[in-house]
């Protein structure tokens, strides 16, 4: 039997993927989204499905609707979107899984968060344990974003404990693929956006910093896994990325030689409070889940490299965050 399912923030990199996993498996799905850095264009190949419904909606103000379940992902991910208004920023995460737990109290759905790896900062252990508490610089400006996520958590757990809610909380490492949008500041779109067009290739820093990859289908097997094959009582939280370390440096390097662009590597001074090593420890997953990424970072790049080749030929209006 099909379920009626809510995805916030399905219109964005991330939720326009699920919303069509979802579709395929024969559920219902309702998309809510403010379009801030989503977009319709994302859920197109949806607006077909009579199974598919998207409303516009700030999940930052209440929402009463009859669902099975939620997936709560409304949020922008990358640093320039969170930082362009923080408190609109920490004001969704928090607010808006007030929200989405008050609304998943009342029709007793099961909930999953979209919770990362930032919560655990800048982090002194290596690579990341779910057990790991974090180093958050909670006055700077990654903590609209990182604090947000953090609370989040909290209220998940507070109404897991005190209302009984059935949970079921990802932490989710970099993770990239088509759709991404192309000028949100992330470091796979900046530097595929910069090779194709010919520019130079912008590093933060020295590009020693280090980042793990996950490839969109990968992590979305992982979330379905945690939501439907395990037991009520495993709520995580459980870290969801790709386990293989890389210093930026090499990203760049290898996506200069996929795509054969002319540009050179130019540095450029890191952002404050960037994180230095990420890499998550996925031993959690594989024992509850049974899931490890597939998808190797050669695979997952052409594909999203052809995705950004063939939309910076359709010229298409890609400047809309904000609108
Ligand atoms: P995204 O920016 O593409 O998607 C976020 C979506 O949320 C957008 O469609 C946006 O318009 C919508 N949104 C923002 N504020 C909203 C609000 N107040 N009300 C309703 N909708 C709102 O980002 P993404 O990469 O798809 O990330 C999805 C989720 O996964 C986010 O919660 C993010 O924190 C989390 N996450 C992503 C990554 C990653 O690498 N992509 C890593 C860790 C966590
Ligand atoms: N809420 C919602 N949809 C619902 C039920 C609740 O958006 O279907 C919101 C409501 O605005 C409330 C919040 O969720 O402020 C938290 O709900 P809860 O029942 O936990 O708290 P209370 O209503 O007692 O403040
Ligand atoms: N980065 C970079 N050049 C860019 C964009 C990002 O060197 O054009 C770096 C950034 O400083 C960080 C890493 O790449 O060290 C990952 O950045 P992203 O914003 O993608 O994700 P996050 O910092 O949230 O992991």
């Amino acid at each position: 039997m099909g379920k009626r399912i809510l995805v916030t923030g399905g219109a964005g990199f991330l939720g326009s993927h699920l919303c069509e996993r979802l579709l395929e498996a024969g559920h219902d799905v309702l998309c809510v989204d403010n379009y801030f850095t989503g977009t319709k264009a994302n859920v197109m190949a949806c607006l077909d499905n009579p199974r598919f419904e998207l409303m516009r909606h700030d999940v930052t103000f209440p929402l009463y609707v009859e669902v099975d379940e939620i997936y709560n992902l409304a949020c922008p991910a990358s640093p320039v979107h969170y930082q362009h208004d923080p408190v609109q920023t920490t004001k969704t995460s928090v607010h808006g899984a007030i929200n989405m737990l008050g609304l998943a109290k009342r029709v007793r759905a099961k909930i999953f968060q979209a919770s990362t790896s930032e919560v655990y900062g800048d982090p002194t252990v290596h690579p990341q344990v779910e057990s790991y508490r974090g180093n958050v610089n909670p006055l700077g400006p990654r903590a609209c974003y990182d604090e947000g996520k953090r609370c989040a958590e909290t209220l998940f757990f507070d109404y897991h404990r005190q209302h009984n809610l059935r949970i079921k909380v990802a932490r989710i490492f970099n993770t990239y693929g088509p759709r991404m949008h192309p000028n949100d500041g992330r470091v796979v779109s900046n530097f595929i956006v910069q090779a194709l067009k010919g520019e130079d290739i912008t590093i933060y820093g020295d590009g020693m910093q280090t980042r793990a990859f996950c490839y969109v289908d990968d992590l979305l097997d992982g979330w379905l896994r945690l939501m439907d094959h395990t037991p009520d009582d495993f709520t995580g939280p459980v870290n969801i990325g790709n386990p293989v370390e890389m210093p930026i440096r090499h990203l760049a390097e290898k996506i200069l030689d996929k795509v054969g662009g002319k540009g050179k590597l130019v540095f450029a001074p890191l952002p404050v409070d960037d994180p230095m090593q990420r890499c998550p420890d996925i031993t959690l997953a594989r024992e509850k889940l049974k899931w490890e990424p597939k998808v190797a970072l050669d695979q997952g790049l052409t594909k999203t490299i052809a995705f950004f080749d063939e939309l910076l030929k359709s010229n298409r209006d890609v400047s809309r965050v904000g609108r």
